[in-house]
């Protein structure tokens, strides 16, 4: 199943709202992961780049609804 894993392109969208629930850090960012079309999405009319966003934290890669 791997050939048709789907990717993820993430953007920072800057600083997060506060520090990490988990570990305290606050390293915390508000990222935006969109999928890429590839494969066959390239022939499907139906695909969207369905974006979401969370806040990810790079101490311990904690991932949490952004507030
Ligand atoms: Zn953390």
């Amino acid at each position: 199943m791997g050939w048709v894993e789907t990717r993820r392109r993430r953007t920072s969208l800057g600083p997060g709202s506060r520090p990490c629930d988990v570990c305290g850090s606050e390293d915390v960012s508000l990222t935006e992961s969109r999928r890429v079309r590839q494969g066959l999405d390239r022939l499907n009319p139906a695909f969207k780049a369905e974006a979401r966003r969370y806040e990810l934290c790079a101490g311990c890669g904690s991932k949490r609804e952004p507030a």
